[in-house]
């Protein structure tokens, strides 16, 4: 069922940064606000995946303004430390989401599974869930995975995160040490935006 054309949405999100790339994801013709205008906490996450997770924060927002609300959940999944951080991802950096801290994390748990995982490939993948819900609307909802591993130590300044470990699938450079605009045309956020974008 094709929804009816959005011209409007909210992103269910605090984060400036994230605000901006969004937006350069969505058509052109959609205005954009985001909850920062609103002064609106985030309700707890929990859900038990990305997807359930950009629901609840869909709801939530929306709910609360009336708007239709776009939300995303994303994360690092790796296969030997099952599926972990996962929806965990932002969580394992702290109160003050400090990425080193989260980075070095990953590499202790990886050193309690396997003490030699420095020489294998660590499986890994970025998930990026979005929601789309508000009212008189039917609930549009789209996954955007980039399948990779995990780099044996952090590399490359750029992006945030994860983005230092993760190596993309066809690749040999870390998403920290690739461009912005070259990260943006294959990760899990693109991929998802793409899918969701034919609902608009
Ligand atoms: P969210 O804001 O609740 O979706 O949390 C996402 C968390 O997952 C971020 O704080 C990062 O730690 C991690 N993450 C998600 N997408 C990326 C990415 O593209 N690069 C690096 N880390 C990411």
């Amino acid at each position: 069922m094709k929804t009816k054309k959005i011209k409007h949405l909210l992103i269910g999100s605090n984060n400036a940064g994230k605000v901006r790339e969004i937006k350069q994801l969505l058509p052109r013709y959609i205005r954009v606000s985001s909850i920062i205008d609103y002064k609106l906490k985030s309700p707890k996450e929990t859900g038990k995946t990305f997807l359930q997770n950009s629901f609840i924060k869909s709801k939530f927002f929306s709910k609360k303004t009336g708007k239709i609300c776009l939300a995303d959940d994303s994360g690092l999944e790796i296969d030997i430390l099952n599926k972990k951080p996962g929806i965990f991802s932002a969580r394992w950096g702290g109160r003050k989401n400090n990425f080193n801290l989260a980075i070095n994390k990953v590499f202790m748990e990886l050193d309690k599974v396997d003490k030699n995982w420095r020489k294998k490939k660590i499986k890994a993948r970025f998930v990026c869930a979005l929601t789309i819900y508000g009212p008189n609307l039917k609930r549009v909802y789209s996954i955007g995975i980039v399948e990779g591993r995990i780099s044996n130590k952090k590399i490359g300044n750029n992006g945030f995160g994860y983005d230092p470990i993760f190596i993309p699938k066809g690749k040999k450079v870390t998403f920290g040490q690739m461009k912005f605009k070259n990260k943006f045309k294959i990760d899990h956020r693109a991929k998802a935006f793409k899918k969701i974008r034919k609902f608009l």
